[in-house]
């Protein structure tokens, strides 16, 4: 903590009182819609929302610090681009935005930023609540089709 220059952000306990808000509607109306609806957006929070930080394993072997908004995302395009990489791999497949062809020559340093071993490794919590969101995510699009 102290005088980092991070950014002030909300509390994570915001979004919590929201789900919970819903989440007390949802039983209150007696709603499986409203529930729905929570699950929908804590799926959303978790993938784009969330305050969190990037934590992705730099070659040092420590987790990068940096603030970064959404599991999916990472806090510069270095970092993202690992995250990617690794997100990717959790669903079974490489990239596809990825092109697998020589290095962009436009880039500024001729240097491999990242080398292969630490490709993509993600903090457990982070692929945890990445494949619960997915799994709540399936769910929901499940629930929308039999609401249908
Ligand atoms: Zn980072």
């Amino acid at each position: 903590m102290g005088r980092r220059r991070r950014r002030r952000r909300e509390s994570a306990l915001l979004w919590w009182a929201l789900f919970a808000g819903i989440a007390v509607a949802a039983w209150w109306f007696r709603s499986w819609r409203l529930a729905l609806v929570g699950l929908a957006l804590w799926c959303l929070y978790e993938f784009v929302l969330v305050p969190t930080v990037c934590r992705v394993m730099t070659r040092q072997g420590y987790s990068c610090r940096e603030p970064a908004r959404g599991r999916l995302f990472a806090c510069a395009e270095p970092h993202q681009r690992i995250k990617s990489d690794a997100v990717w791999r959790l669903v079974g497949m490489g990239d596809p935005f990825r092109k697998k062809t020589a290095p962009d020559p436009n880039r500024d340093t001729g240097v491999v930023l990242v080398s292969p071993k630490v490709r993509g490794r993600l903090a457990q919590t982070d692929m945890l609540l990445i494949v619960l969101a997915a799994l709540g995510t399936v769910v929901t699009l499940a629930g929308m089709v039999y609401g249908l």
